[in-house]
């Protein structure tokens, strides 16, 4: 059976010969398959707008129910260049080209430099299964020293079901676009004048984030963490040392002056931390430290890769450090792993992706220490009967990692926890311990971040849930709408009882009731309770659950004892 990746590619040069119809004199990019689809580069002689997707789509059909035949050909780099010889993309792909001999495709009047596979006729293709998605610019092989071309993206799948339920998945993501919620549930903006990629953060989305910093504070206390605070810049030379300078630069921000010295923004938090331990002398008696702290950190992203929350150039890491010695490694990482998903959990996550990340090509310290760092964490994914997947070369300068990603409501996959072995910075900031014999021992480090950056977390969370916040979470908890003027000292007596618990607004503007409940709905607020005379009355509410609708009238009591219970 052809695979979709084969269809996929094949529509791509379809899309090719629709527009070599449709715009004669266009030059040709590259047309490969992507994920869900397939996408051409051209260079137009005239702007293209979405406007234009419908006719070439129909154009594509029209080739699809011909039935035109893809013929694979080999060929002399000479003959070759004779046959493109208006085209200097493909030109330039042919000098690039080892050997003497080139591969192309004929499928009906449009001929592409092409290895295949391909499909045999384009019969094979279903007309409904595939649909033209968007227009973009895009550089000549990603350079922006090169022409910006114009690129074609199309979504292909096996039949016109699975293009369908493509559709709609793709339509349930963007309700839940947690940039769109972030604005209607007023958590968090971006300025212009601020910068691109730096969020602010409005009252209720702070107080998510504070409710999320409180919890992460209490459990990390609660195992033997000790908190820290550092600043967000620090000298040029630390960074030297420490090898981000090296290593890392393309992540960081330019040095700046401060007297006459170089200071740079922080990327990490990791020598701030080492300064910390080498402050004083350690024995074996102090370890494990655990050194944690909520550490805002700026990286460099590229303009066009900026994506809300999920993809910003300032965030807060949850960020920790373990020193340790040799011996206790292993405990460590173990605590560390279950700690984590038992985290991730407790936000709702049921699913996890686990990937063990190796040496990259720019790295610190020699093979042996990676080797070692490496079986130690397989060692560990292996004990605790963890499934992963190894991503070759995909680890941090300094060392080996594992990295959990979560899957959220709609089975995307996100990237939080990471859990990175360094056998290089200890190293490097002379880090030692006194052992049992009253020697000096260098102590194993590790890097650990369990929810990511808040900033992507809670982008995540909006998305996970819709913006519809588990009740610990949501920055509204509880609105008490009063039914006219006379309940409203009634509906203050409620907010005082469930104050010391919850989160509680009394809505009394000059407002009619169901327009309250209306905008407790947008909100996402859990509880809307509602009290006139009957309520007042009998010392209860009427409560609207979110989700539920009305559930009836209870005490107030017994619905603080109800609500309670779904804490966590
Ligand atoms: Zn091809
Ligand atoms: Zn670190």
């Amino acid at each position: 059976m052809t695979s979709i990746e084969t269809i996929r590619h094949s529509l791509s040069h379809i899309l090719a010969a629709a527009i070599q119809e449709l715009y004669p004199g266009t030059k040709f990019g590259m047309g490969p398959a992507i994920e869900d689809g397939f996408y051409y580069d051209f260079e137009l002689s005239k702007n293209l707008t979405p406007e234009a997707l419908p006719k070439i789509e129909k154009r594509m059909k029209e080739i699809i129910r011909h039935g035109i035949a893809f013929k694979k050909k080999i060929i002399t780099k000479s003959e070759a260049k004779k046959i493109f010889k208006n085209q200097p993309y493909k030109l330039e792909i042919i000098k690039d080209l080892p050997g003497s001999k080139i591969t192309i495709y004929e499928s009906g009047t449009f001929i592409d430099l092409c290895k295949g596979p391909h499909i045999k006729s384009s019969k094979e293709i279903t007309e409904e299964s595939f649909k033209l998605k968007k227009i973009a610019g895009a550089y000549w092989r990603g350079s922006e020293k090169n022409t910006m071309l114009t690129r074609i993206y199309g979504i292909a799948f096996e039949d016109k079901k699975h293009l369908e339920e493509h559709l709609k998945k793709e339509a349930e993501a963007e309700k839940r676009d947690h940039r769109i919620l972030g604005q209607k549930l007023e958590l968090f903006l971006f300025d212009e004048e601020v910068g691109a990629g730096l969020p602010l953060w409005q009252p209720k989305g702070a107080t998510l984030r504070k409710t999320i910093e409180n919890y992460l504070y209490k459990e990390l206390i609660s195992q033997g963490y000790q908190w820290l605070v550092t600043p967000h810049i620090g000298k040029l030379d630390l960074w030297k040392t420490s090898g981000h300078w090296e290593l890392y630069r393309e992540n960081m921000y330019s040095p700046f002056g401060i007297d006459e010295e170089e200071y740079m923004l922080k990327p990490m938090n990791c020598p701030f931390h080492v300064k910390i331990y080498n402050s004083k002398i350690r024995s074996y008696k102090d370890l494990p430290l655990r050194y944690a702290e909520l550490g805002t950190v700026y990286r460099y992203e590229k303009s066009g890769v900026l994506h809300g929350l999920t993809r910003v150039r300032g965030f807060t890491q949850d960020d920790a450090h373990i020193i340790c010695t040799p011996g206790q490694l292993t405990e460590e990482l173990t605590k560390l792993l279950k700690s984590g998903i038992k985290m991730l959990k407790t936000f709702g996550f049921k699913d996890f992706d686990i990937y063990l990340s190796t040496m990259p090509e720019k790295h610190a310290g020699d093979i042996q220490g990676w080797t070692k760092a490496t079986n130690v964490l397989k060692f560990v994914l292996n004990k605790l009967k963890l499934k992963y997947s190894v991503d070759p070369e995909g680890g941090v300068f300094y060392g080996p990692k594992i990295d959990i990603k979560v899957k959220d409501s709609l089975g995307r996959s996100w990237q939080c926890t990471t859990i990175q072995v360094d056998f290089n910075l200890p190293d490097k900031f002379k880090m030692v311990y006194i052992d049992e014999k009253g020697k000096k021992q260098t102590p194993n480090m590790i890097h650990r971040a369990l929810l990511g950056s808040l900033e992507r977390f809670i982008g995540v969370l909006i998305e996970h849930y819709s913006g519809a916040l588990p009740l610990w979470l949501s920055p509204l908890q509880v609105w008490v709408i009063p039914i006219a003027d006379r309940h409203k000292k009634y509906a203050l007596k409620v907010a005082e009882t469930l104050k010391a618990d919850f989160r509680v607004e009394v809505k009394d503007e000059n407002e009619t009731v169901s327009k309250k409940i209306r905008a407790g709905e947008i909100q996402k607020v859990p509880y809307l309770l509602v009290v006139g005379d009957t309520e007042m009355k009998k010392k209860t509410v009427r409560v609207r659950e979110r989700g539920k609708g009305d559930t009836g009238e209870i005490s107030i009591t017994k619905f603080l004892q109800k609500i309670k219970k779904s804490l966590i």
